[in-house]
């Protein structure tokens, strides 16, 4: 039985190694992090990949940096990570 918990173990290291290996590759490749709902100040402000909001998007608001028709783009609020261009929150202003 411990020999069996200790295989199991060592599975579970192995697969956990290469998940941290791969997210590690993705985070280089993508050198900005897409905003978590769980982000303290996503929370905060309440911001949803989808707004549920007709006529508010990330994409149409004053504070959405980087390339029009980018999925995932900047925003000044959020330093360092993307948010999705649908996305809202409620520090939405409309873009001048
Ligand atoms: S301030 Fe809020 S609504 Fe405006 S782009 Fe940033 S996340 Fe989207």
């Amino acid at each position: 039985m411990k020999n069996l918990d200790r295989r199991d173990f060592l599975k579970l290291s192995g697969s956990t190694l290469i998940g941290m290996t791969l997210g590690g590759v993705a985070l280089r490749a993508n050198a900005q992090e897409k905003l978590a709902l769980d982000d303290p100040t996503a929370v905060a402000l309440k911001y949803v990949h989808v707004s549920e909001v007709e006529g508010e998007y990330c994409d149409n608001c004053m504070y959405i940096q980087g390339e029009d028709g980018a999925e995932w783009r900047p925003c000044a609020i959020f330093p360092g990570k993307v948010v999705a261009a649908k996305g809202h929150c409620t520090a939405w202003m409309k873009k001048g």
